[in-house]
């Protein structure tokens, strides 16, 4: 039995990974201060008698004896993290250094939840973990991205000044269950649009693309990074390569949901990325991993939860 500290272990992610390292007859304690998180996510594991729920800012340092730390902490839907882009910093940036002298200290592994975003508007598609991206330094979304990228520095440098034991995952556009019903993401605003009835929001003209990822293959690619020997460090790329335009999505669901919801289009938020894929020869070669939930599949569990709520 591993004892393991998860940061935003109240998130949508975070509540997915604690579970599943529970179920894995792990010791784990959640750590979250419940900006985006809620404990909805995780009450029906309140019971279970080894997670430990703790409310803590990973801003200010956290002392506590763990064999790993898996680092999520972090707003990450854009509405989110803009709401307040220094406190969005500060959680990358200190949470970061915080998280990482306590694994100095203890001897920890630890793992950081990167995001495509480091690779900004990408001019190389897909994109290969050896792209250094073209990143607004001082835009809206600057916040998070170069938040994200200071974090891996970090990351870099405990384990090259310190020998800290890293992991550095760059997650592509997940969703699933869980996620807010406000979270403001592509995925959960166009099924609650449906639910409800309201028109679909597709900002811009709708040909930008993502490529979504559904949270169970992520938590297994996250766990199979953070089991890798300690000469891996990443960063490796953890997405669903299926590209689709945010219009096909709005279709999908329009089409699955059965709705009368109709399209209306909203400006595109600036530094918006135009499209994004990944390349996942790196986790297929080392984490032996490829995700196995295709769009269809992960949005029909998706929109089942969430019929459940609205
Ligand atoms: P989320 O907002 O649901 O979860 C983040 C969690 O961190 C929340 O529970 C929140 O309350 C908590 N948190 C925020 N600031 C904190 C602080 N200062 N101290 C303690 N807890 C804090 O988002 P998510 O989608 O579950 O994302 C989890 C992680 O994965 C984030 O680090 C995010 O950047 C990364 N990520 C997610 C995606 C995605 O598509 N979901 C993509 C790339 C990267
Ligand atoms: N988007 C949209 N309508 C929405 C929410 C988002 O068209 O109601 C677009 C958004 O502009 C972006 C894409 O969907 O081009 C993915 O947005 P999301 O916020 O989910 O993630 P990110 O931009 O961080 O990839």
């Amino acid at each position: 039995m591993k004892k393991i500290l998860v940061t935003g272990g109240a998130g949508f992610i975070g509540s997915h990974l604690v579970e599943r390292l529970l179920n894995e007859g792990n010791e784990v304690i959640a750590l979250d201060n419940y900006f985006t998180g809620q404990k909805s996510n995780i009450v029906h594991l309140l019971n279970h008698p080894y997670l430990e729920v703790v409310r803590h800012d990973v801003t200010t340092p956290f002392y506590v004896e763990v064999d790993e730390i898996y680092n999520l902490a972090c707003p990450a839907s854009p509405v989110h993290y803009q709401y307040n882009p220094i406190k969005t910093i500060k959680t990358s940036v200190m949470g970061a250094i915080n998280m990482l002298g306590l694994a100095k200290r203890i001897n920890a592994k630890i793992l950081q939840a990167s995001t495509s975003e480091i690779y900004g508007d990408p001019k190389i598609h897909p994109q290969v973990e050896s792209y250094w991206g073209n990143v607004n330094p001082i835009g809206i979304r600057s916040c998070y991205d170069e938040g994200k990228r200071c974090a891996e520095t970090l990351f870099m440098d405990y384990h090259r000044q310190n020998n800290v034991r890293t992991k550095i995952v760059r997650i592509f556009n997940t969703y699933g269950p869980r996620m807010f019903m406000n979270d403001g993401r592509v995925v959960s605003n166009f099924i609650v649009q449906a639910l409800k009835g309201e028109n679909i929001t597709i900002y811009g003209d709708g040909r930008q693309t993502r490529s979504f990822q559904y949270v169970d293959d992520l938590v297994e690619g996250i766990i199979r990074a953070m089991a890798t020997t300690d000469d891996f460090i990443g960063p490796v790329n953890l997405g669903n390569p299926n590209e689709f335009t945010i219009n096909e999505l709005a279709e999908k669901v329009i089409a699955m949901t059965g709705t009368s919801s109709k399209i209306v289009y909203r400006p595109l938020p600036s530094d918006d990325p135009a499209q994004r894929k990944p390349d996942i020869t790196l986790a297929s070669s080392k984490l032996d991993w490829t995700p196995v939930v295709q769009l269809e599949e992960g949005l029909e569990k998706t929109i089942a939860y969430f019929r459940s709520i609205v």
